[in-house]
């Protein structure tokens, strides 16, 4: 089964800068875990991309990126968290969520999500509060987003595609995307380029399911402008770092009156992480350790 990676390169003598990823492991993944129907899965992998592919670009060692979108539409709040090398989770709220098609026959991711909201990045890298930008949805399918909030939020003139293809058994056929990016040196006849490169391109599934790889992609993206450099290529995958004393340390933060409550009424807990599903269990004794350390904190 072939890898799931992102290859990052840069073109027009340093001022366009590309990443292209292919992610069908990540999103079949992540349709496993949160059993999304193919509108959810659409949802939820389009935004997995888009993490991934801005995590791995982050320069700091242990810092993270999130993705939430809160659209009003019926599949509830997306949220995706990618760590620095691209390795990304998510949830959203309502899996189960089934719409009829588009009248192209498409998946209507839009309507799903909603464009009656906002689509927030939170970057944490390690300082005190995270940088947090956000922007209004334009148009719910994500890729559209995603590139105002870089024009607005960044002032990176940005243009950027996700796609997901489900098969006819709901499983993912193809996943991935491209941040194609115009560094601020970039002039007018570089940015006209890069318009029409996108523009006869096509569709980022088309190119992921006639079976071209994220270099064969970036050659087509950035070889029209001339020369490019592969910069680095990582593999990437759903990975979720829950654990037992994390969720430990979750319950501890709710405080000695709920704890003691949590106790009182059902004596054991059975926390899910949302990310993965695992399951974790505490019994009466175990929570009479965390309440205890609770009324040290
Ligand atoms: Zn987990």
């Amino acid at each position: 089964m072939a890898m799931d990676y992102i290859v990052r390169a840069i073109g027009a003598g340093g001022n366009v800068k590309v990443s292209v990823i292919t992610a069908r492991e990540t999103v079949e993944r992540a349709r496993q875990i949160h059993k999304t129907l193919p509108v959810g899965t659409a949802a939820l992998g389009r935004t997995l991309c888009a993490a991934s592919m801005m995590g791995n670009a982050m320069k700091e060692e242990k810092g993270s990126l999130t993705i939430q979108i809160k659209g009003g539409g019926p599949l509830g709040t997306i949220t995706a968290v990618s760590d620095h090398t691209g390795n990304v989770k998510g949830y959203l709220q309502n899996p189960a969520v089934d719409l009829p098609l588009k009248e192209n026959g498409k998946l209507d991711v839009g309507t799903a999500v909603g464009t009656n909201g906002i689509l927030a990045v939170i970057k944490d890298i390690g300082l005190e509060s995270p940088f947090i930008g956000q922007v209004e949805l334009l148009s719910g399918e994500i890729a559209d987003d995603i590139a105002v909030y870089f024009t607005e939020s960044e002032q990176i003139g940005t243009a950027c595609a996700l796609g997901v293809l489900v098969d006819r058994d709901q499983s993912v056929r193809a996943a991935g995307g491209y941040l194609l990016q115009a560094m601020p040196g970039a002039d007018d006849a570089v940015i006209t380029k890069l318009e029409n490169v996108v523009m006869s391109a096509g569709p980022i599934t088309k190119m992921l399911d006639s079976g071209m790889t994220p270099e064969e992609i970036t050659s087509r993206l950035l070889g029209p402008i001339g020369e490019f450099q592969i910069l680095s290529r990582n593999e990437v995958g759903y990975v979720c770092d829950c654990t037992k004393e994390r969720v430990e340390r979750a319950l501890i933060s709710m405080g000695t009156a709920e704890l003691t409550a949590l106790i009182k009424e059902q004596k054991k807990a059975e926390i899910t992480c949302q990310f993965c599903d695992r399951v974790y269990n505490f019994n009466e004794s175990d929570l009479d350790n965390l309440l205890k350390n609770a009324k040290k904190a």
